[in-house]
């Protein structure tokens, strides 16, 4: 798996806490430089690629054009390329220029189909773009469409978000996402939030939204493979899935974290130290940790169990060779009797393990006790 990280948005979002910063034609084009150079020196195969940000889809067409052309070499043969894509930002010539180097997958950050929700989400589109985006990627060619939808913002009703989903499935889409709106610090909505500006929805409707969006979304032929992740049969995101197997990857870009030989190493969030160091020829990693097996091994398990399929006791085995009942006994013994996770077998008798209704509400709450 590799992934590439695009850092660039044209504005901040109200919620977003991710690492991102204002676009300029100059910085972008000396960091497309950086990657391509990276690139030229990476060696090895991967199985998936994916683009993502940040927003990708804000370089020009002969950034973009640059840096697809050095992915190149790895491109031939992957199972997936993803690009991340917002839909101000996507246009014929980008989306002609995607599928000519071999994008199969598109991801759009929707995020709501009514103008005044994006508005509250400082998001730039509107509701008529984000349509015409998914549209606009089909008629290109692109199949495997994703879009990213989020709910629970202040004042949001339950039918409304059913609207939402409602005009989803209507759209020629393979892959949905959808995750609760969180106020995290360092944001305009928590300044928002603390200054009694706005009242943050009551945990109660986000839960029952959910709950509306995994019924909704299944009766409408839409896989619930995991926690926030829905997808038409043959659809399921594979860079995630290798990703939630706990498999190796490559990360390239500010704060992009790599998982190779059993290390794992975060590079510098900062995207001028990232390419000053990179000019020095000094490594851009500033943390890096050998993952003794146990703690590896609890680490899969935290994030395999995000998953519909849950645990497999024999896969797991296999994968990390450690015993996951000796490993997880009691942590997992009191997750099934809260009904959080419950037994299910495969081709035996409790076989694996695998999230409640109640554990995919709760799924942060169960990750973290198996950690
Ligand atoms: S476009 Fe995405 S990465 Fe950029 S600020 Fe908005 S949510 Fe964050």
């Amino acid at each position: 798996m590799l992934y590439i990280h695009i850092p660039f948005c044209r504005k901040k979002c109200s919620y977003c806490d991710f690492y991102s910063i204002a676009y300029s034609r100059n910085c972008a084009s000396s960091y497309i430089d950086v990657l391509c150079s990276q690139l030229k020196e990476l060696k090895g195969n991967f199985s998936t690629i994916y683009i993502g940000g940040g927003t990708p889809s804000v370089l020009d067409k002969r950034l973009l054009m640059k840096l697809l052309k050095s992915l190149r070499p790895f491109s031939k043969g992957v199972v997936e390329f993803t690009i991340e894509v917002n839909p101000e930002s996507l246009d014929n010539d980008k989306l002609g220029l995607f599928v000519s180097e071999g994008v199969n997958r598109i991801s759009i950050g929707v995020q709501s189909f009514f103008d005044d929700k994006l508005k509250q989400l400082d998001r730039l589109h509107s509701s008529r773009q984000a349509k015409d985006a998914v549209l606009k990627a089909k008629k290109c060619g692109i199949d495997n469409i994703s879009i990213d939808l989020i709910f629970g913002v202040e004042k949001e009703t339950l039918d409304d978000w059913q609207k939402e989903l409602e005009i989803a499935v209507k759209l020629p889409l393979k892959h949905i996402s959808t995750y609760a709106l969180t106020y995290e610090k360092n944001t305009a909505l928590w300044d928002r939030l603390k200054k009694g500006e706005l009242i943050a929805l009551d945990d109660e409707i986000t839960s029952r939204m959910y709950q509306l969006a995994m019924d909704y979304l299944v009766r409408h032929n839409f896989y619930h493979y995991e926690v926030s992740n829905f997808s038409q049969a043959g659809f399921c995101c594979e860079h995630n899935l290798n990703y939630w197997d706990n498999k190796p990857y490559v990360g390239l870009g500010p704060s992009a974290v790599s998982y190779r030989g059993g290390v794992r190493a975060k590079n510098t969030s900062d995207l001028g130290d990232y390419v000053d160091r990179f000019k020095k020829r000094e490594p851009l990693e500033v943390f890096a940790e050998k993952l003794a097996p146990q703690k590896r091994a609890k680490e899969t398990a935290a994030i395999k169990i995000r998953t519909k399929a849950g645990i497999n006791f024999k896969e797991f085995k296999e994968q990390t060779g450690v015993d996951f009942l000796s490993l997880q006994g009691p942590a997992l013994e009191e997750l099934i009797k809260s009904g959080y996770l419950r037994y299910c077998k495969r081709s035996g008798e409790k076989d694996g393990v695998c999230l409640t209704e109640k554990g995919f509400l709760f799924c942060d709450t169960v990750s973290a006790s198996l950690l």
